[in-house]
């Protein structure tokens, strides 16, 4: 069995300052990331509000540059390990079970699991994903050069990817379902403005359409009126939102909690869940109205410092 002081779910900016918080208080730290560091911003092109860096940076290289940091002060990064459970051993510490069969004792958890996009579901959706379909511009926009490719919702990431997309495309239509947007205003105004960018505005996506092998067309059905409308494009990029990565949760925490939270986790303000000792969550995962690189790893380096106070008195706490 594989010990350490606090075992953090997630290498993404939450993970990763919690790790840099956790190491700098002189804690055998462990991340663990199914994928690379920097969790869901590797899939974000051009990162342009995160303090410090006045002409943004890509969002990989954020990622990067977290990791290298925590990594320096001694956070251990098991990169490409999933953890499978976390259950609560005899003395009270955590069991985390990892998919490249070991075991990890801790006596703290830090979950910062994050979110992954919604989809969806509608007909053509799974028969063209990969052949069409996508949910991260970065990885598959250079695939669409000169080509026409939809865009679908109104929130930050549908905006500044579909603002992304016109490197490449030739034509990028924005479907929102209502004819107001959530994203941010600088972003929706720029947006507007962009000659390569068509909006489709009260309108729905119902239908992907193929040939067989690629995507050709995505049917859209007016809100206002419900006529129907085939635009020709050769991808379809979906932002309709994420959801919550709360299987590990579901071990420890009560249903009523994650019902309450819609699958997010309430924490109190120093990161730990209620009646859960030893048990912080940062970052998407946690319920909270701001969904952002600045405030997951502010919410990391918040429970990577609870951590330490916690073990500051651990020895005293009744197992
Ligand atoms: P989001 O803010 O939840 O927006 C999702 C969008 O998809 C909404 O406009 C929603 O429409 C639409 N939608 C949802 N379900 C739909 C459906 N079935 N059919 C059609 N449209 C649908 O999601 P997000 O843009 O992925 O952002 C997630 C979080 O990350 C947010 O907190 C966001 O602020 C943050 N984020 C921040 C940045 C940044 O700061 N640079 C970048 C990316 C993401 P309605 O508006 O009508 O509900």
């Amino acid at each position: 069995m594989n010990t350490c002081d606090v075992a953090i779910v997630g290498g993404g900016p939450a993970g990763l300052a919690a790790g840099l918080y956790a190491s700098r208080g002189m804690l055998k730290t462990v991340v663990f990331e199914k994928q690379i560091s920097g969790g869901q911003i590797v899939t974000t092109d051009w990162v342009e509000n995160y303090p410090a860096f006045p002409d943004g940076i890509s969002g990989s290289d954020l990622g990067e540059l977290m990791a290298r940091q925590a990594q320096d002060y001694g956070t251990q990064i098991e990169l490409f390990v999933s953890v499978t459970s976390i259950t609560r051993g005899e003395n009270g510490d955590f069991i985390l079970e990892t998919d490249n069969d070991e075991s990890w004792q801790a006596h703290c958890v830090i979950l910062a699991s994050g979110a992954v996009p919604h989809k969806l579901e509608i007909p053509g959706e799974a028969d063209y994903t990969g052949r069409g379909v996508s949910w991260c511009a970065t990885c598959d926009g250079a695939l669409y050069r000169d080509k026409v490719v939809a865009v679908i919702g109104g929130g930050d990431s549908a905006v500044e990817e579909a603002l992304f997309l016109t490197k490449f495309a030739s034509k990028v239509y924005l479907i929102h379902r209502r004819n107001e947007f959530r994203a941010m205003p600088v972003a929706v105004q720029r947006a507007k403005a962009h000659e390569k960018i068509e909006l489709v505005l009260s309108s729905v996506p119902v239908e992907i359409e193929g040939d067989g092998s690629r995507v050709t067309g995505l049917r859209v059905r007016s809100i206002l009126n419900d006529s129907e409308r085939l635009l020709e494009v050769n991808g379809v990029f979906e932002f309709v939102g994420i959801k919550p990565l709360n299987e590990l949760a579901v071990e420890l925490v009560d249903a009523e909690i994650l019902d309450a939270g819609g699958g997010y986790i309430p924490v109190d303000p120093d990161g730990s869940v209620r009646d859960i000792p030893g048990l912080f969550v940062a970052g998407d995962l946690t319920l909270g109205p701001l969904k952002q690189v600045v405030t997951a790893a502010a919410s990391g380096a918040t429970a990577g410092f609870s951590a330490l106070r916690y073990l500051d008195n651990y020895a005293h706490i009744p197992q």
